[in-house]
């Protein structure tokens, strides 16, 4: 179902609520040390205000305790916004009560409030219906931007919806359209690459993405544990012996779809987990018992890019092997190459979840994906066909 974004509604001289991510790195003093997530809701805050909103905004910053803790605290994100929009930007020193309310009511057209910290208040991610209606009662109409805390009902993103209409931002409506429209009717062939680290933190993903794509490409740590139960040898790699059935299972289920698996052919193998160890290239069913794979190996990553050949479609979640050592970050880098190459020929490529940015952005190929997903968790949860809370509670249009 289509959802209402900031361009289905009238948003001139109207108070504007809205939810974004803005829970950026700072260092020791304070100074944020990466503001891609502010930069990545410009689009959304400058429309707003070129259409005579008067903009109330609301984050999380870390995970406060009752305590308040103040490096938490929104306002040390006051000086880089205000950069950022060219404009001052006002900050209340409270996001509900008399302080929010006076601030908001105060606010004109084309001016931006922040507001402190939503998590100084346990009610937020409690979804307290009263802390959600304090924050409805400060604006007309909500906005929700911050696609990486939807897979969780809080009041800012799920509660405040009962109360307020809530249309989805820009950065919100990527994501929905690239991810959800994705899955729901992928141009074919669709292929689905999962790497990493294990299967137990993506068994979801995997199953989902065997009901939907025509081939999978599995990488990463986890492959050794579908390899081992297979009855191949893995050496010391990464395994997880209690996911043996499931493996299997998961594989059987490909198997009864039609779904093409690509499981490494050959290994980079080392004698110590670290960035100077010995290393070798073997077959899948060579690995010596007191070695550990920690990388794909050329005819693996030759058997990536065939699968990717052609493709129309595909979603990466995950690198091939440890690939923060440069020894072990080639097949990761063929897998992104082969990516690249097939986007460049049409094919609509997603990326995301987990570690999958910072592997993407190591082999500089960034820039040619199609949509590269800005939710960790929230992301992952999308791949895995869940209904994500904070999309449901966005208003159909
Ligand atoms: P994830 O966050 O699930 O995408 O997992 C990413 C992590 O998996 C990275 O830190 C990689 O170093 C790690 N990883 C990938 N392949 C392997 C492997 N063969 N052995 C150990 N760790 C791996």
């Amino acid at each position: 179902m289509d959802k209402k974004t900031i361009k289905d509604i009238e948003v001139n001289g109207k108070k504007v609520f809205i939810r974004v991510d803005f829970n950026v790195p700072f260092d020791e003093n304070l100074n944020i040390t990466n503001d891609t997530r502010i930069r990545a809701t410009l689009p959304t805050l400058n429309y707003l205000l070129d259409h005579g909103a008067a903009v109330i905004i609301a984050c999380h910053i870390g995970r406060p305790t009752e305590t308040r803790e103040p490096q938490f605290s929104t306002k040390h994100v006051v000086g880089r916004l205000s950069e950022l929009l060219g404009k001052d930007v006002k900050w209340a020193a409270d996001c509900v009560g008399e302080v929010a309310e006076k601030a908001a009511a105060d606010l004109k057209p084309g001016e931006v409030l922040l507001l402190e910290n939503l998590r100084y208040h346990k009610e937020e991610k409690k979804n307290d219906p009263a802390f959600a209606k304090q924050l409805a009662s400060l604006a007309d109409v909500a906005v929700d931007d911050a696609f990486g805390v939807s897979h969780r009902a809080h009041a800012s993103n799920v509660g405040i919806a009962s109360e307020l209409e809530t249309v989805a931002g820009f950065l919100m409506e990527k994501e929905i359209n690239y991810i959800g429209k994705t899955l729901e009717a992928p141009q074919r062939p669709f292929v689905g690459i999962i790497g990493g680290a294990k299967v137990s933190d993506k068994i979801g993903v995997i199953s989902n993405m065997i009901d939907k794509v025509d081939t999978i490409i599995i990488g990463g740590g986890m492959a050794h544990t579908f390899d081992a139960a297979k009855g191949l040898p893995v050496g010391k790699s990464l395994c997880e012996k209690d996911k043996f059935d499931l493996a299997r299972e998961l594989l059987k289920k490909a198997e009864e779809k039609g779904v093409k698996v690509v499981l490494p052919l050959d290994l980079t193998i080392a004698d110590d987990f670290s960035a100077t160890a010995n290393t070798k290239i073997v077959d899948v069913d060579k690995v010596p018992e007191d070695w550990e794979a920690l990388d794909s190996g050329p005819k693996t990553s030759e058997a990536y890019v065939e699968a990717l050949k052609g493709a129309k479609t595909v979603i990466w979640n995950g690198p091939m092997g440890v690939f923060e050592f440069d020894a072990f970050a080639k097949g990761t880098l063929a897998v992104a190459k082969a990516v690249a190459e097939a986007t460049e020929n049409g094919a609509i490529s997603i990326v995301g979840g987990g570690d999958s940015i910072a592997a993407l952005k190591k082999t500089g190929l960034a820039d040619k994906i199609s949509h590269i997903s800005t939710g960790g968790g929230a992301t992952l949860e999308f791949l895995e066909g869940k209904v994500l809370p904070g999309i449901a509670a966005i208003a159909d249009k």
